[in-house]
């Protein structure tokens, strides 16, 4: 019988949260923390054990990187976060460095290791990381606008009185300032969105707005987000884990411009597995082409 460990690179408030957040889903039997900072990764294990009783994940340990580096998944979310009001592209100069260090003492990664890229600037770090690391570019991917597209479903779902889980909608591109939601190809029970005289226009806009200011807003209040993302990174692990091919909008490599950027795509035991070409209309292609220029741009600062 396989046991299955994931690795988490960075114990602080997004590794822990990602860390409780699969503890409680019982999708593997071993969670690894890994940290610069032993005392304080230290501190972050024996606390999470004690919610160990409530739940049925058989261990979560402390580990070195060359342990982490022979697990089934592992996820970097170490790295400096954003400050009030920050760009997470401001972020590229620090980040780029813990990236490099972190593969660095990975040293050899199992060949069929998934790793999933949490720390920002997203885009352009998994793009960086793909390139370090050499690991096949299927299974290195980030999460992308997964949280984004949670978010974007759940003021829907405030508006017109559905759940979240049955809006089907994305937002794609960046995970930063220039994401948007495809809002042509959204459905909710299998109709557009032009169908609910809610859903107006100004309305839509707002939403867009709300989806992308969310992080700022929750970082101006409390410093740093981490419920969201936690539970997001969970059940990429869990989806990967029961190879459930589930589509979900991850940053991955696209060859057409030589970088990474969030589309939906099907999510299994190996990584990346089919990606679908979403029919935008001219507006939304226009803005998709913007994202990814930004992401190039970007992607030269590295
Ligand atoms: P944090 O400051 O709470 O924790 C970062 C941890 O990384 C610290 O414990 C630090 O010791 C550790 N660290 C630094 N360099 C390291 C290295 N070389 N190896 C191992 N550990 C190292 O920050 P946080 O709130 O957990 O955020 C972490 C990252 O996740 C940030 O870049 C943040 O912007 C990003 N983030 C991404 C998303 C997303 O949707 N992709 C959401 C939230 C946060």
């Amino acid at each position: 019988m396989k046991y299955t460990k994931i690795a988490i690179i960075g114990a602080g408030n997004v590794g822990s949260t990602i860390a409780y957040a699969c503890m409680f889903q019982n999708s593997a039997a071993e969670i690894m923390l890994v940290d610069t900072n032993n005392d304080f990764c230290k501190g972050q294990v024996i606390d999470l054990r004690d919610a160990l009783a409530f739940s049925k994940s058989s261990r979560i340990v402390q580990g070195t990187f060359k342990q982490a580096g022979q697990s089934d998944i592992i996820i970097i979310c170490a790295g400096a976060k954003q400050k009030p009001g920050e760009k997470r592209t401001e972020l590229i100069g620090t980040n780029k460095k813990v990236i490099a260090t972190i593969f660095e003492e990975l040293g050899s990664i199992k060949k069929d290791t998934v790793i999933v890229m949490v720390t920002n600037p997203l885009d352009v770090l998994t793009l960086y990381a793909q390139e370090i690391s050499g690991h096949p570019q299927h299974l290195i991917f980030g999460s992308g606008t997964y949280l984004d597209t949670q978010r974007l479903c759940g003021y829907v779902s405030e508006k017109i009185a559905v759940a979240p889980e049955s809006i089907h909608a994305y937002m794609i591109g960046e995970h930063g300032d220039s994401e948007f939601p495809a809002w042509s190809c959204a459905r909710i029970g299998g109709n557009p969105l032009s169908s609910f005289t809610e859903l107006t226009p100004a309305v839509l806009d707002k939403i867009t707005q709300e989806t992308r200011n969310k992080a700022y807003e929750i970082i101006k209040c409390k410093g740093a987000t981490y419920f969201g993302i936690g539970a997001c990174v969970a059940a990429i692990c869990k989806t990967i884990i029961f190879d459930e091919k589930t589509i979900l909008p991850l940053s991955f490599f696209h060859q057409e411009y030589g970088v990474c950027f969030s589309l939906p795509a099907v999510l299994g035991a190996n990584g990346i597995e089919k990606v679908f070409d979403l029919p935008l209309n001219a507006i939304e292609k226009k803005s998709l082409l913007s994202s990814i220029e930004k992401i190039k741009k970007d992607a030269q600062g590295l």
